[in-house]
């Protein structure tokens, strides 16, 4: 590990401690998954609100998707090529009363018993507009495209100490599905609306052009396809580290990877382009604790008046 590694994980463990000391955060036992308490839900609730109205002129449809993607779904996203170290696979018991025994002997006797689990049907969704182009598949897309607004836990397999690293958390997005023009709009729109929004609360946040964490060599030539076209842009703020800053938002363009494979269409006939905007509720919130301290009470009148609370 480099030095700066040493000094970030530092940075990390301490802020982490400071929210488990607040009782912000409430320790699992595994890194990344964290209760949250009433305060620090509170806070949430409160941005969510608060981006509900920045988005009630687009009338969107509102939809809530459980955390679970069906395995057959998410074979069709291309997760799996790019993103394996990420990924969640439910599996659960099948077997009759013997296989039960057995199972139950085994863990009484410290041996491995997972390798008698079997996949289910179903994933733990790894971003929250996945569960939406399986739903609109086979579909041709109104005149004037489709807005929707989602909020999901997705997961992500990535146990870190830095407590803005959850490998279970909320994104609450607004998503579109069109024309190549009404994508590109649509995320142009909510790049600048985000970094409005989150700037009217207090939060020094600026645009970068970013990358995903693709896996592998091969990965890396598609992450810097993907900056070098700039499909991804995310905001990003001061949490555990000031050097270091860590993306509370990002806005992506999906060009017509989802419309090609769900066969969703514009009214024209041609495959649907989508771009997503997100919102990382939890990375929102500790990024506005960061700034105006742990009371809520004593942050910005500004802060506390937009956010009603
Ligand atoms: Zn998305």
């Amino acid at each position: 590990m480099c030095l700066s590694h040493a000094v970030l994980d530092d940075d990390y463990r301490q802020y982490q401690q400071a929210l488990l000391g607040a009782g912000l955060l409430v320790s699992s036992g595994v890194p990344g998954v964290y209760g949250l308490s009433g305060l620090f839900e509170g806070i949430v609730e409160a941005f969510e609100r608060y981006v509900t109205r920045m988005g009630q002129h687009l009338t969107p449809e509102v939809i809530r998707f459980p955390p679970l993607l069906s395995r057959e779904t998410y074979l069709r996203t291309d997760h799996i090529e790019t993103f394996p170290d990420l990924m969640g696979s439910v599996h659960s018991f099948v077997g009759n009363e013997g296989d039960h025994l057995r199972l139950v002997q085994k863990k009484e006797n410290g041996e491995a018993w997972t390798e008698n689990l079997e996949p289910t049907d179903v994933m733990l969704v790894p971003a929250a507009c996945y569960p939406l182009y399986p739903a609109a598949a086979n579909t041709t897309l109104p005149e004037e495209g489709r807005v929707v607004d989602l909020r999901a836990f997705v997961f992500r397999h990535e146990p870190s100490p830095d407590p803005a690293r959850m490998q279970t958390f909320r994104q609450r997005e607004y998503v579109t599905l069109g024309t190549a023009e009404q994508a590109l709009a649509h995320r142009d729109y909510w790049l600048k609306r985000g970094e409005e929004l989150l700037g009217a609360l207090g939060l020094d946040v600026k645009p970068v052009i970013a990358n995903d964490p693709f896996f592998g060599r091969g990965g890396r030539v598609m992450a810097a396809t993907q900056k070098e076209q700039a499909l991804k842009y995310e905001l990003v703020a001061p949490i555990a580290s000031t050097e270091k800053l860590t993306a509370i938002s990002s806005s992506n363009c999906h060009l017509d990877h989802f419309g090609r494979e769900f066969n969703i269409k514009t009214p024209d006939g041609q495959f649907a382009h989508t771009a997503c905007i997100g919102f990382g509720l939890e990375r929102i919130t500790l990024a506005l604790l960061k700034k105006h301290g742990f009371d809520p009470a004593t942050w910005p009148s500004e802060t506390r008046s937009l956010l009603e609370i």
